[in-house]
């Protein structure tokens, strides 16, 4: 076991308490990947969850976990789109006070659907760093809790509630192939995979336009990256000066890190259409490119690849996937 770490009781205890907020998605074969790479693809389709993504696992799991006072004071957090929308659904269905932080880079849709849950959207900075800082001062000020996007054992413990799930369904996996950003959905599905096996491969995959966490790890500690535009915007951002969880959690297990470019995560995005009729962000679909470009080579007879989102906005699709044809 990692130093600072989720254990699989955190993960159980989170499964329990996310389970009327989230849902159970599906673990489908995928007969084309298969054939593709000779051994079994599934893909976990976590693009089919309540908000689009994944997030509102960790999300519900630390918002069910606040103190009655905290509850009464409210939320803020602050995302490049999906966490967003995660906190603030767990917070409307909850009836709790939410205040949404996000730098510009973040696309209107992304803003649009978060204003619909009804939580308080301020748009600040050219960063993520930047929108930090202004969610910082307003969480000082207005006594609000932070909802971390990935940097908490709680969150982590919630998105680990996906590798429960693919356990239950696949005690056999060896290998999962997870997208990597900050860490938490990486952190959360390696703890329940490896308590089931410690031998699991465990594979992370980032864009190569700004990838935080591979950078750091190559670094040896945590670093600041440029931040630049990317079909996986849901991936972008740095790992935070403070980082006390994921990068440690994430060095200690990781077998293999790769990076995609921007071309193969258009050729995935315009696969998990035209092969499995599914919808898929960027950041949701840098697992299948690194199948599809061979730059993951699956070790086992029982691979996983998490497809983590699917909020993309639908002209951006459409022209992605006309590149493609
Ligand atoms: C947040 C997110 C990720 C990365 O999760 P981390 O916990 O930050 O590593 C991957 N895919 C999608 C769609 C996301 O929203």
């Amino acid at each position: 076991m990692p130093a600072v770490g989720v254990t699989l009781r955190d993960i159980y205890r989170a499964r329990q308490s996310i389970s009327s907020i989230a849902r159970r998605t599906p673990l489908v074969p995928s007969h084309t990947l298969s054939e593709l790479v000779g051994s079994s693809v599934r893909l976990k389709l976590e693009s089919l969850q309540d908000t689009g993504s994944f997030k509102i696992r960790g999300a519900a799991n630390r918002i069910t976990n606040l103190t009655a006072e905290e509850r009464m004071r409210g939320v803020i957090t602050v995302s490049t789109g999906n966490h967003g929308r995660a906190v603030a659904h767990v917070a409307l269905q909850l009836g709790i006070r939410a205040v949404v932080c996000m730098s510009e880079l973040v696309p209107q849709h992304k803003v649009d659907g978060i204003l619909r849950l009804g939580a308080e959207v301020v748009v600040s900075g050219g960063s993520y760093d930047e929108a930090e800082e202004q969610a910082a001062d307003l969480q000082e000020r207005q006594g609000l809790t932070m909802i971390e996007p990935f940097d908490d054992p709680l969150v982590i413990a919630g998105q680990g509630t996906i590798g429960l799930e693919v356990l239950d369904e696949l005690p056999e996996i060896d290998e999962a192939i997870i997208p990597l950003s900050g860490g938490g959905l990486f952190a959360g599905i390696g703890a329940a995979l490896r308590s089931a096996n410690p031998s699991v491969r465990l594979c992370g995959v980032s864009m190569e336009r700004g990838p935080a966490m591979v950078e750091s790890l190559r670094a040896g500690r945590v670093v600041d990256i440029v931040e630049q535009p990317t079909l996986a915007d849901a991936l972008a951002g740095g790992l935070g000066r403070d980082n006390a969880y994921t990068f440690a959690m994430v060095r200690d297990t990781i077998d293999e890190a790769v990076l995609v470019s921007e071309e193969e995560i258009g050729t995935a995005m315009a696969f998990m259409l035209e092969h499995h009729g599914l919808v898929v962000e960027g950041g949701g679909a840098v697992g299948v490119a690194a199948l599809i470009s061979g730059k993951v080579r699956p070790q086992g007879q029982h691979g996983v690849v998490i497809i983590s989102g699917g909020n993309v906005d639908v002209r951006k699709l459409l022209r992605v996937v006309g590149h493609q044809a």
